[in-house]
């Protein structure tokens, strides 16, 4: 501090960054009009330069200068008040960012009021208190000045704040992928990523709850469970929403069982007290303490176990490991060979039986995809999943169905007699809007009457989904052909699956089938007769996967299932063993 500057007897109190408030102890003011006119002008000089300063704002500073500024020009109080919208001006409410106050009782004797482009107006007030001389006209040229200063730096700064919030977080307030990479960067840059939790997650079916509750409500109970795991991480980690219901985050791995537990399964309280259970598909990433692991390759390992928790049926808290690599060389190499090998014609269908347990016909058949590949029959939990990820699924699905409706039509031709034949048709088509007319235009190529094709469809995972799945299959079942649900029971199945689509089988997954040690009234085999009995009811004809005994067999007559499929009566069979079964047509019912 210059010389010959008083000494700064005033204590601020900061509150936040902006706001700033005095406790009067004591003033060192100069008496004579010169030297205040000095002071004045050198306090002036060095509030410009604090708020333009481009290595930083030092607020503490501004404040200090600021409340000597006041002091000298006799004021009580200073306040300035921001309004995002007329609507807070009008109710004087706003946000207050200066604010000096003597506590002593004053009247308004200047205000300015400025309207900007970021904030609807700002004002700023002085006051005086009422035995104080009034100000001279020099004093007023003065409090101008730096009301004006002051009003300029808020709305530079406001501007600042709003560019900074539309670049670091998103519409809802929450820090968004930038906010997350800058702050990773830095991370990394400093070696502080050593050890630590890194993990991103979906929250599971919110669009069910956004459905329930409303979109506020929805958006209420998403910043609850963000804010919570926000406290569990503490002070050392990260939070950040990727858009939608997708976030990344990076905690100390002393968090792990809680942020674990938490991602699990917590409920969350509406405002009325409604208790809501949130899940989540969540990939983890403990980064080594032995290498500098990059942002990328953070971010790779994290994505790459989320992908897995994803598609990881029901384990969906997945943490990553080395296989993932491995994996992930294999999963490349499927996808660079795919399209050649398609071409080739590598995948082929094999054919498993759908057997009248009634009365042993032959009653449909499966077709399933096998890849003749390098001398080997590369089976389809290998490649599907792997083809899933980038939609060539979709391709591999069109060709199965063309292999089917050709070896059909060689039957007729053949003079065989037609039983229909399920294709596996992955979720990945229900954003395909054309889908029932190219599926219908392979199928006419080869004359095959469409109600012998049926469409084995797996139960959707979201409402969103659910919603295409609808309009997808009522478009293949009136256009003729048939439409199944695969694997009823082991994904997500709700009743409006049912309840909504014209489907015209439900194929029952094994998991129903009890084992050789379960006696007759066992969960499974209680939820199995329900599961028939409701899909009889609803005229759906149902068929039960994975009979592999005699038991199972006997299972399915005792509640009156009338289809099976499964190893005890074949695996699937090549096509030529397949074309042996059609001739025979027949096969032996245990009594
Ligand atoms: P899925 O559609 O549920 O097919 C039934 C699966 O159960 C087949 O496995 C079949 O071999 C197996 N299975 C049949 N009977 C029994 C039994 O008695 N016991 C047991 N434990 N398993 C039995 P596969 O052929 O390995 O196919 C697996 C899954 O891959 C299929 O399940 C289907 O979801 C998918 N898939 C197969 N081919 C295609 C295809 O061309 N396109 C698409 N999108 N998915 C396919
Ligand atoms: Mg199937
Ligand atoms: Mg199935």
């Amino acid at each position: 501090m210059k010389s010959g500057m008083p000494e700064n007897k005033i204590t601020p109190r900061s509150v936040g960054t902006d706001v700033f408030k005095t406790e009067l102890t004591g003033s060192a003011i100069p008496h004579d009009e010169a030297d205040k006119d000095y002071l004045f002008y050198i306090l002036y000089t060095r509030l410009v330069s604090a708020m333009t300063d481009t290595n930083g704002i030092d607020v503490e500073l501004i404040e200090n200068l600021l409340i000597e500024i006041c002091l000298m020009l006799r004021l009580s109080k200073a306040e300035t008040r921001v309004f995002k919208n007329s609507q807070e001006e009008q109710q004087g409410a706003g946000e207050t960012l200066c604010c000096f106050d003597t506590g002593k009782e004053g009247r308004e004797i200047k205000s300015i009021r400025v309207v900007t482009s970021v904030m609807t107006s700002a004002t700023i007030m002085v006051y005086m208190v009422p035995d104080e001389e009034p100000l001279t006209e020099d004093e007023e040229r003065k409090v101008d000045l730096v009301m004006r200063t002051v009003l300029s730096f808020v709305s530079r700064n406001r501007l600042k704040n709003v560019i900074y919030e539309l670049a670091y977080f998103d519409e809802l307030g929450y820090p968004n992928l930038r906010n997350w990479r800058e702050y990773l960067d830095e991370e990394v840059k400093e070696k502080r990523t050593a050890n630590k939790l890194a993990f991103r997650y979906n929250l599971r079916h919110f669009s069910l709850i956004n459905q329930r509750f409303g979109r506020p409500l929805g958006d209420m109970i998403m910043k609850d469970h963000f804010d919570t795991l926000k406290e569990i991480i503490g002070e050392d980690g990260y939070l950040a929403r990727l858009g939608g219901d997708n976030f990344i985050g990076i905690c100390s791995s002393t968090k792990t069982g809680a942020v674990v537990d938490f991602l699990t399964e917590t409920e969350i309280r509406t405002p009325k007290g409604v208790a809501v259970n949130v899940s989540t598909s969540a990939g983890f990433f403990r980064i080594p303490d032995d290498h500098d692991a990059q942002t990328d390759e953070i971010m790779g390992s994290i994505i790459n176990a989320y992908r897995v928790a994803q598609n990881g049926g029901m384990d969906n808290i997945i943490f990553y490991d080395d296989s993932f690599k491995d994996k992930k060389l294999k999963s490349m190499k499927i996808q660079q060979c795919f399209s050649e090998a398609l071409e080739k014609g590598e995948f082929r269908p094999f054919y498993q039986p759908k057997v009248n347990v009634e009365n042993g016909k032959l009653a449909g058949a499966e077709a399933l995809c096998r890849w003749f590949h390098g001398g080997k029959v590369i089976p389809p939990f290998e490649f599907i999943p792997v083809l899933e990820q980038t939609s060539e699924i979709c391709r591999l699905d069109f060709h199965m169905l063309e292999c089917v409706c050709r070896d059909m039509r060689r039957w007729a031709d053949e003079g065989r007699e037609l039983i229909t034949v399920s294709i596996n048709f992955s979720r990945k088509h229900i954003l395909n809007t054309y889908l029932t007319e190219t599926i219908a235009e392979i199928v006419d190529r080869y004359r095959i009457p469409h109600e012998l094709i049926d469409i084995e469809f797996t139960e959707s995972t979201s409402e969103v989904e659910f919603e295409d799945l609808k309009r997808i299959a009522t478009g293949l079942r009136n256009t003729g052909f048939d439409i199944s649900i695969d694997d009823f029971g082991i994904g997500y199945s709700s009743l409006n699956l049912i309840k909504d689509i014209p489907w015209t089988t439900l194929k029952v997954d094994k998991i129903f089938l009890p084992e050789e040690s379960d006696g007759g009234s066992d969960v499974r085999s209680i939820m199995f007769r329900h599961v028939v009995s409701m899909t009889r009811q609803l005229g759906l004809e149902c068929i039960a996967e994975g009979v592999e005994t005699v038991q199972h067999v006997n299972v399915l007559k005792a509640n009156n299932c009338e289809i099976a499929q499964g190893y005890y009566f074949d695996r699937p069979l090549p096509v030529e063993e397949f074309e042996a079964r059609l001739a025979k047509g027949i096969y032996d019912i245990p009594q």
